[in-house]
């Protein structure tokens, strides 16, 4: 056995800059002077939109990530505080409207209404994906990929801010019938003892990572007492590192965080933190590097996925240096995605096509340890699909793509193509190429 004590190192900088975590909600954007510093209209619209996407920003967000001279534009602000466009303008309109009216309970059925026309639920979450144990349905499970189990602890269902493109912002905006939510480590420890399938356990939200150390503790270490010699791996899924880099460091039960990923190790597993980053600017901050180096030194591995998104990180320029920022501190680069067809796809969304070109020239410009990236995918209903590049079969032109990960694991790596369409945003904007009815994996 290690000397825990020694293995989990004191942070490098001063004891002043260990802050509390302050949350800011719609009700604390008065308390936010940079804001008030903006022209009045910015603020207005951000009280607007977010009565329909969830709104959630905290001081290291606010004092450290975002650039405030140039806010609206600003990356990190995008990400986290609404603007106009993120609403349709009839959407925006139908909004600002009731709002000048001024009935909370108009408000309200308003924001629902729209919300309902955002696709909320994409990709099947709610009803495909759910495991059944004893004929009871696990809700706070996900298993869609034979090897992978997704787990979302009740307590990890929110986030240290919420990012405006999130797929999952039907679970934050209060209707608990859109949550999927477990308590449940017995159901979870006897899931993982009858599928001697799964290799993998997933954690993840919202961010598992706002959870205290004891409660998250209290779920791994009953897995990992269970001593289930197939599973191998176990995986976080957590922008803690980008939005509160001092869950790592200073926070009261750090230290203890970093002696369970530690125990993981001991247990022999894999321990993979799932790092969520939009651009290289975090990788610059002291504090994000310092808790990278001091989760690395668990025996940790980070591996870092992020979807592409207009307005914040759509030049390949940013994701090749993002790449290799993360490769020069240690993190494996994992997984380009697409903006998923829910909430405000219509701001964020690429192309399939740009979003190759993208993809591509960023991935010609990195060294081989970067190229462990893989991408452009689409998180849809059948599976994980890349857009491999563009071709032409017969003068017609197409896109070729394949599953990396597929509901039915027959259909990973079988190319297959679609007629190139240079508007589309998702699978379910492609017709099959060649005028065939329908895509192999679509047959009835
Ligand atoms: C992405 C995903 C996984 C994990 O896939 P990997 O390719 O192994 O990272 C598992 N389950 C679901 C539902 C997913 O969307
Ligand atoms: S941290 Fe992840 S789950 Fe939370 S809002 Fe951002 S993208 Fe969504």
């Amino acid at each position: 056995m290690r000397n825990l004590r020694a293995t989990v190192s004191t942070p490098a900088f001063a004891a002043s800059s260990s802050p509390t975590y302050q949350p800011y909600t719609l009700r604390d954007l008065g308390r936010i002077p940079q804001l008030a510093r903006l022209p009045r209209h910015v603020r207005r619209e951000i009280e607007i939109v977010a009565q329909v996407l969830p709104f959630r920003a905290n001081n290291f967000v606010v004092e450290e990530l975002i650039d405030w001279r140039h806010a609206p534009d600003d990356p990190y602000f995008r990400l986290v505080f609404p603007v106009r466009e993120m609403l349709r303008p009839e959407h925006f309109a139908r909004m600002a409207g009731v709002m000048e009216r001024g009935q909370k309970e108009d408000i309200t059925a308003v924001a629902q209404a729209i919300r309902a026309e955002l696709n909320p639920h994409p990709a099947g979450q709610m009803d495909r994906n759910v495991p059944v144990l004893d004929g009871q349905s696990l809700s706070g499970m996900q298993h869609k990929y034979p090897e992978t189990v997704l787990f979302f602890p009740t307590q990890g269902q929110t986030c240290h801010a919420y990012c405006s493109f999130c797929f999952r912002w039907a679970q934050f905006v209060g209707n608990t019938d859109l949550r999927f939510a477990g308590r449940e480590t017995t159901l979870l420890v006897e899931y993982l003892q009858t599928h001697p399938e799964v290799t993998d356990l997933l954690i993840t939200g919202g961010d598992p990572l706002v959870m205290k150390t004891r409660t998250l503790a209290s779920y791994i270490d009953a897995v990992l007492q269970a001593d289930l010699p197939h599973l191998t791996s176990i995986r976080i899924g957590t922008k803690a590192l980008t939005f509160w880099p001092h869950r790592f460091l200073t926070d009261p039960d750090a230290d203890d965080l970093l002696r369970l990923f530690e125990r993981v190790n001991q247990a022999g597993k894999h321990l993979a933190i799932m790092a969520h980053f939009n651009h290289y600017r975090a990788l610059a901050h002291p504090q994000i590097q310092e808790a990278i180096s001091r989760i690395r030194n668990t025996g940790a591995e980070i591996r870092t996925q992020s979807p592409l998104l207009a307005h914040i990180n759509d030049s390949p320029e940013i994701w090749a240096e993002m790449w290799r920022e993360q490769v020069k501190a240690g993190c494996i680069p994992y997984y380009m995605f697409l903006a998923r067809d829910t909430g405000a796809q219509h701001y964020f969304g690429v192309p399939l096509a740009r979003a190759w070109e993208i993809f591509q020239a960023a991935y010609q410009q990195v060294s081989g340890l970067a190229r462990t990236v893989r991408g452009p995918s689409m998180s849809t209903t059948p599976g994980k699909v890349q857009v491999m590049g563009v071709n032409e079969i017969d003068g017609e032109p197409v896109f070729t793509l394949q599953f990396l990960q597929a509901r039915n694991p027959d259909w990973v790596l079988r190319p297959f193509f679609a007629r190139y369409d240079p508007t589309a945003l998702w699978l379910d904007d492609l017709q099959p190429a060649q005028n065939e009815e329908r895509f192999f994996f679509d047959q009835p």
